[in-house]
């Protein structure tokens, strides 16, 4: 072959070598052979190569070898939660894998084959017939969907009994650890990631706070402007950094989560920090007025904890309509009277929004058929646009 190219005059720098087809005949023999092959043989054998081609990508990979650390680390935070390695353990989370729930939870099968693929979107008699056949002992997912799965066992459909439940993606509240408690006298423990920095912690088996993995990372609770902020008072945003070998390393990359560090080390002996509480993004912040006309700035995870308490409301979203009124948007269980749903909303609403001594204009109570999710993870919406 000519290696110069004569319209655009460039020369390559390197002739092709011709193969010498000796060469060439044992492979096509070789390849031809296979044509004969039985189903079962080729898919015998693009499972021995596909195992090569992993065990090469792990060895040659940056990406890999930085996935097996992530996984590793994955693993020990199941056996910090107490779970025993051969444990059932599934996670219900984000339908794509864009979002850390759906990677990290496809890690938690630990090569099972038989562990069903579930997520938030699946329909939920799917889910409830996936779970009652596979009886999972560990179940991760949001705190949402554990108050829909409780619902029901509750309602006779779903007969699961799991020791234990990781709370993921959205904010725990008191309120869900009882629920869970109550219907299947399981343990709820929060876990924390995001999708850019992976797991960053979960709570041990005391469920006395998160743990933050600070062998993994460097993170930092901070006010707005970037300054420390001390154990006990909540920050504006969060800091992290990456210590772990990764194609895209992270220094002081922020997070828009509001967290409260806690002073003193766990009692089980952990050397981590750990977090009082995971209060929730920063855009979840109503910006209402005082008594006295000055703003005050509302996170409505502090509406969380006496929402998720009504009896008979399924899911909710606050909309700030102007500077002294909120629409909130509620769905209620099938079965429950939305009239005393919307009441019990109200008056729970009324009552904190008291305690926290804002001046409310208007509060109205809108009962729908669906609240958006937010994004591609699926979460619950906390706060909606008008
Ligand atoms: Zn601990």
């Amino acid at each position: 072959m000519n290696p110069a190219s004569a319209e655009s005059g460039y020369q390559y720098p390197l002739a092709l070598p011709i193969l010498d087809p000796a060469q060439v005949q044992p492979v096509l023999a070789e390849l031809i052979r296979r044509d004969g092959w039985s189903r079962g043989a080729l898919l015998d054998f693009q499972r021995q190569r596909l195992a090569r081609a992993l065990r090469h990508a792990a060895a040659a990979s940056p990406y890999y070898r930085q996935a097996i650390g992530a996984v590793a680390n994955m693993l020990r935070l199941l056996r910090m939660l107490g779970t025993a390695p051969q444990a059932r353990t599934l996670g219900i989370g984000a339908p794509t894998p864009l979002h850390i729930t759906n990677r990290a939870f496809a890690e938690l099968r630990g090569g099972r084959s038989d562990v069903p693929r579930l997520s938030v979107l699946t329909p939920l008699a799917d889910v409830v017939a996936a779970l009652n056949e596979y009886q999972p002992e560990n179940i991760f997912t949001y705190p949402s969907y554990i108050r829909r799965l409780a619902e029901e066992q509750d309602a006779g459909r779903l007969a699961i009994r799991p020791a234990r439940f990781v709370s993921t993606a959205e904010v725990l509240t008191e309120h869900v650890r009882l629920l869970a408690g109550q219907t299947w006298g399981a343990q709820v423990l929060n876990g924390y990631g995001t999708t850019e920095a992976g797991m960053l912690g979960t709570e041990c088996d005391l469920a006395a706070g998160v743990h933050i993995v600070e062998d993994m990372v460097v993170f930092e609770s901070v006010d707005e402007a970037s300054r420390p902020v001390v154990p006990g008072t909540p920050g504006a945003k969060v800091l992290v950094t990456t210590l772990y070998d990764s194609p895209l390393r992270l220094i002081r990359y922020e997070i828009s989560d509001v967290v409260t560090l806690e002073a003193d080390p766990c009692p089980c002996g952990r050397p981590y920090r750990r977090l009082a509480s995971i209060d929730g993004r920063r855009e979840d912040t109503l910006t209402l007025l005082a008594p006295d006309g000055r703003q005050l700035r509302l996170h409505a995870g502090r509406l969380r904890a006496p929402l998720d308490g009504v009896p008979g409301l399924r899911q909710y979203q606050l909309v700030q309509r102007s500077a002294d009124s909120i629409l909130v948007r509620i769905m209620v269980r099938p079965g429950a009277d939305s009239g005393a749903v919307a009441a019990s909303t109200r008056s729970a609403v009324e009552h904190e929004i008291r305690r926290v001594g804002v001046r409310l204009g208007g509060l109205a109570i809108h009962v729908v058929d669906t609240i958006e999710r937010r994004g591609g993870a699926a979460k619950e919406c906390l706060v909606g646009a008008v």
